[in-house]
Parts: structure tokens; C-alpha cells; sequence
């Protein structure tokens, strides 16, 4: 059991929360009992989340993506409304940590995804350093970047090929983190993989020859949470489940 402010705590400086500059508020975003002894872990705090925890008895949710982000006009109203009323009803805590979640240099969704990638960082790149790059495996062509992609994320990934040079460095940003792709031409990439791609992406991957790879939003960010979660259970004896709620994103 831990008391719900000492877990936001712990939390925050595991986290690093205060390095960051962020779209909306890290940490316990909405509060609920005291006494923790079960965090359910997921990527989105939607309400199927929610749910899913309230029948796994939870004393606490663990998000990357809260409910409160910069823009919002700030009215409790429609599915915002069903959300919060749900946590209130059942005195659920929610916690939520977007970019430190990203960045944590071994639980973060771009460590833990990288892993599954079989990459190891060597630098970081973009925004807040957000971004990691390293050295390719060797013998690993753009075919077995794919396959690797495709067994992570459970499914094939939207390519633009580049050029077809030998991969050298291979950059990587979890999420929606397209934007970062001409910082990863910058630090030197011969590919970049992220969740998404939008319209600009596919010729800035002609154009420049690096090839460029959209694995999934939410896929490419399953894993940060869930280790956290794991980490909150071998460190604070706390009960730990993921649950991942299916999006095609
Ligand atoms: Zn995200």
C-alpha cells in the first residue's frame, strides 16, 4: 500500500516531471482515496480505460495520455464529463505523464520501444531532446526494419522508402512525433521511425533519401506505462495490470 500523494512523489521524480515543458499538467490530475494498493496501467485514459479498472478493482489509473490538454476551452461536458464523473464515482486516482513518459531512459515508451525494436540509443535529437538515435544492428536492411516494426507494433507499418541506402544510424520517436523528422535527418538518421505520418513526411522521404516509417500511435506507446506499472509493483509491492484497450491508431 502507498499513500496516494507519496505515489505522486515517487512518481514525479522517477519521471523527472519538472525537466519538461508540456501540453497539459503531469502528475495526479484527478484525485481519489488515500490508500493505493492496485494501479491498473494503459495508454489513454478513456473511458473504456476507466472501466476496465473499475472492474479490476484499482485504487489508481497510470496514463501517458490524461484528460486535460492545452487548448481545451475547460467545461466538464459531454465525454470529459462521463470520464471525470466516472473516476469521482468510484475514488479512483488518475495519473497521467506525457513527454516524461517518452523520455525515461529505460521505462519510457522510446527506451521500451526501441528494445522491442532490437535499437539501442546512443544520442538523443529534437525538441527536449525527445527523440533517440543509434547505431543500426548489423546486416539490418529496411526489409528486417520492417518485420522487426511489424512484430512490435502487430502490424505493417506505413513505409516511404527513401533512396535505398545502407542504414547506418536508425532515429526513433514514439507517438505522434512525425514533426521530428527533418531534427532526425539533422542528427544524421538513414530512417526514421514514429506512430504517425502526415502529408509533408512522404516528401521530405523522397526528397532527402531518408526513409521514413509510421508504426502506430498507439502501438509504438503501449510500453511505457506498463513498465512503470511493473516498476511500481517490484519497487512499492503495489498490484500492477496493463490493459490494453485495442485502437487502430
Ligand atoms: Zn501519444
Amino acid at each position: 500500500m502507498i499513500d496516494r500523494d507519496d505515489l505522486h512523489r515517487h512518481l514525479h521524480e522517477l519521471l523527472e516531471a519538472d525537466r519538461f515543458k508540456d501540453y497539459g499538467p503531469n502528475g495526479l490530475q484527478v484525485e481519489g482515496k488515500a490508500a493505493i494498493h492496485k494501479v491498473v496501467t494503459g495508454v489513454t485514459a478513456s473511458l473504456a480505460l476507466i472501466d476496465a479498472a473499475i472492474a479490476a478493482k484499482a485504487d489508481a489509473i497510470f496514463v501517458h495520455h490524461g484528460l486535460f490538454w492545452r487548448g481545451q476551452d475547460g467545461r466538464l461536458t459531454g465525454w470529459l464529463k462521463q470520464r471525470v464523473a466516472r473516476l469521482i464515482q468510484h475514488d479512483i486516482n488518475l495519473y497521467a505523464y506525457h513527454l516524461p513518459l517518452d523520455a525515461h531512459t529505460s521505462l519510457g515508451n522510446n527506451a521500451q520501444w526501441g528494445q522491442r525494436l532490437g535499437l539501442v540509443a546512443d544520442a538523443r535529437f529534437g525538441e527536449q531532446n525527445l527523440g533517440s538515435i543509434g547505431a543500426a544492428p548489423d546486416g539490418l536492411d529496411l526489409a528486417g526494419l520492417m518485420l522487426a516494426a511489424q512484430q512490435a507494433s502487430g502490424r505493417a507499418p506505413v513505409l516511404e522508402p527513401g533512396d535505398g541506402r545502407a542504414l547506418k544510424r536508425i532515429a526513433w520517436c514514439s507517438g505522434g512525433a512525425q514533426s521530428y523528422f527533418e531534427a532526425a535527418i539533422a542528427a544524421g538518421a538513414d530512417v526514421f521511425l514514429t506512430g504517425e505520418i502526415s502529408e509533408p513526411q512522404a516528401h521530405y522521404a523522397r526528397e532527402t533519401g531518408v526513409a521514413f516509417m509510421a508504426c502506430g500511435h498507439h502501438a509504438s506507446e503501449r510500453y511505457g506505462a506498463q513498465a512503470v506499472g511493473d516498476y511500481l509493483a517490484a519497487r512499492l509491492g503495489l498490484q500492477h495490470q496493463f490493459m490494453d484497450i485495442d485502437n487502430p491508431a
